[in-house]
């Protein structure tokens, strides 16, 4: 190659690189997991090629991060010993958008700002972004296998073109160095760039070394030792198998993400390939956090792309009626730079959102149907922490209802305890012969249901009723219709019709009775006139001279006084 030769970026790269350093100025830390994270793919790159040709190793082995910091000179390097780039490659991979991603981006821009700027959070924008905070970055790089003499110099300010000379490089790699901008001096802290490490990249595989620093009491400065150490945790739990980790270890795990101070109730690890590819670790929480009834309260799962730390409560990864899960998604399909925005409609995160929905429901019912007792009794505790929560799903999740109904638990006329530990299977499996429908009643207290007037014929006839007191009660049987082909009818509605249950002599009586009470009913109707939309003779009432009922199809009394309290 001859000496020096000047090239000018691609069209579209000065675009971006404009638009990259100009609307991610807020988020400028991110460069720095860009720049890691293109050392560990390099690095990634190399171990995979080395499959068939280890001679690729060289004498460096053991693949790793190193990040240098020169004050004097202001600058900051990001060095790896992965593949690295020849001078060719170079050239197309840091003057040219290859990758269709990128170009797909730069032919939706619109030339306004604004809306590129959020455009821009939807793609990965890498190397480039190491321009938010140098006016100058240099990439020296050798390719693995190639001689010593085969090294490269990439240069440029990001503007209009950049140099490229070949040079002398023995060490496999690439160095990549940043000529900080003026101002951008917090980037030569070494404290300031840990923090971004255990931030953005812990949990990345492979080591980041920096260099040990100490107090120099005679010089009176932080002096840089030649010692190095690792600065992450280099080792993500969910990336290891699931034989190698201990149950402390995953537990140990969820306090962290979770800041629990308690084991979780369950949890569940898997790697998921096929249309999208991704890891998940999730746990079920023991205890309930304060703030679980604020639907706003964006979920606990924390997303990962190929192991950099993307977002924390990433709320589009679960629907809103689990947001009580704590955990990890890893995902391997989705861009770097993905946005909020962009989750919620991202065809990867819809799949990944159904599958850990999947997962949660499953590690639920392995609890709630486990032979073991002490499993159950657990279901039990965690119906009674987060059991309203899930009544939630029953409304919003359409493709999951029927296995969510499974999942519920009521308090019941047959459980003197008023303990909601009465799932619906349990009801279905001991109706009454000939009984159609699966009785419920709503009301404020459990006192208030017990001793309803409506529950006089049930207890008579030693019908089971559920009784409902949850205020998110009226809302699932606004959704709950029907269970195992049964209707779900509520005991305080319309004209309950008892069918089978009630014998020919009864339903004679009945209708003598309307017969019979005719003319009064006119007239109690006539003079409840714009208070009742009809006067009925029942048989449902016992003991009670007269009970309030609502039409089929209203809402009941009980959701009537919800709204009513809450001035609607
Ligand atoms: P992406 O990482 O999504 O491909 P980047 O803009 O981050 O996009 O990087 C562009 C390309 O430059 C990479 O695909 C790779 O070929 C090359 N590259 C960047 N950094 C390195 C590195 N440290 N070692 C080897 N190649 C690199
Ligand atoms: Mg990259």
């Amino acid at each position: 190659m001859d000496n020096k030769q000047t090239h000018s970026f691609q069209a579209e790269v000065k675009q971006l690189l404009h638009l990259v350093t100009h609307s991610l100025y807020s988020n400028k830390e991110i460069f720095l997991r860009e720049l890691i994270s293109n050392a560990s793919d390099a690095c990634d790159k190399l171990r995979f090629e080395a499959l068939d040709n280890s001679a690729l190793y060289e004498d460096a082995p053991n693949l790793e991060v190193r990040i240098l910091i020169d004050k004097a000179a202001r600058t900051l390097t990001i060095r790896d010993n992965g593949i690295g780039m020849n001078a060719q490659e170079a050239i197309d991979h840091l003057g040219t958008i290859a990758k269709s991603g990128t170009k797909e981006f730069m032919g939706r821009l619109s030339g306004d700002q604004q809306k590129d700027a959020q455009l821009i959070g939807q793609f990965g924008v890498g190397f480039y972004s190491g321009y938010i905070v140098a006016d100058r970055i240099t990439v020296e790089s050798r390719r693995a296998g190639d001689s010593a003499a085969q090294g490269v110099r990439w240069t440029s300010e990001g503007t209009g073109d950049f140099e490229v000379e070949a040079i002398d490089k023995p060490a496999r790699g690439t160095d990549v160095v940043l000529h900080l901008r003026e101002g951008e001096d917090e980037f030569l802290s070494a404290w300031k760039l840990r923090s971004i490490i255990g931030k953005y990249s812990d949990h990345i595989s492979l080591p980041i070394l920096m260099q040990k620093e100490e107090w120099d009491a005679e010089k009176q400065e932080q002096v840089v030792k030649d010692e190095w150490e690792t600065v992450n945790k280099a080792a993500a739990l969910w990336t290891r198998s699931k034989s190698d980790i201990t149950q402390e270890q995953y537990e140990e795990f969820y306090k962290q993400i979770s800041f629990d101070s308690q084991a979780p109730l369950a949890y569940t690890h898997n790697r998921v390939e096929g249309r999208s590819e991704y890891t998940q670790l999730l746990y079920v929480p023991a205890k309930a956090p304060y703030d679980l009834w604020n639907r706003d309260k964006r979920g606990g799962l924390k997303l990962y792309v190929k192991r950099i730390f993307i977002m924390d409560d990433a709320e589009a990864l679960l629907p809103s009626y689990l947001r009580f899960v704590k955990g990890v998604v890893d995902s391997a399909d989705l861009p770097l730079n993905v946005s909020r925005e962009i989750l919620q409609e991202s065809r990867d995160v819809k799949a990944i959102r159904e599958g850990c929905t999947k997962r949660v429901l499953s590690m639920l019912e392995d609890l709630a149907n486990n032979e073991d007792a002490a499993k159950r009794e657990q279901y039990a505790a965690f119906w009674t922490e987060f059991g309203s929560v899930l009544k939630e799903g029953v409304g919003e999740d359409f493709a999951n209802r029927e296995r969510l109904a499974k999942l519920l638990r009521f308090a019941s006329t047959q459980a003197d305890d008023g303990a909601q530990t009465v799932g619906l299977v349990d009801y279905v499996a001991r109706m009454k012969e000939g009984q159609q429908a699966i009785y419920v009643i709503t009301a404020d207290t459990l006192a208030a249901a017990k001793n309803s007037p409506q529950l006089e014929i049930f207890k008579k006839k030693g019908i089971e009723v559920l009784l409902l007191t949850d205020r998110v009660d009226e809302w699932l049987l606004s959704h709950l219709h029907e269970f195992d082909g049964k209707p779900v009818q509520s005991v305080a509605k319309g004209a309950v019709d008892l069918g089978a249950l009630q014998d020919e002599e009864e339903k004679k009586k009945a209708e003598e009775a309307a017969e019979t009470f005719k003319p009064l009913l006119e007239r109690i109707k006539a003079s409840l006139k714009d208070k009742a939309g009809d006067v009925r003779v029942t048989t449902r009432l016992v003991d009670s001279p007269a009970c309030l009922v609502s039409e089929e199809g209203d809402v009941s009394g009980h959701l009537a006084r919800l709204l009513k309290q809450a001035g609607q």
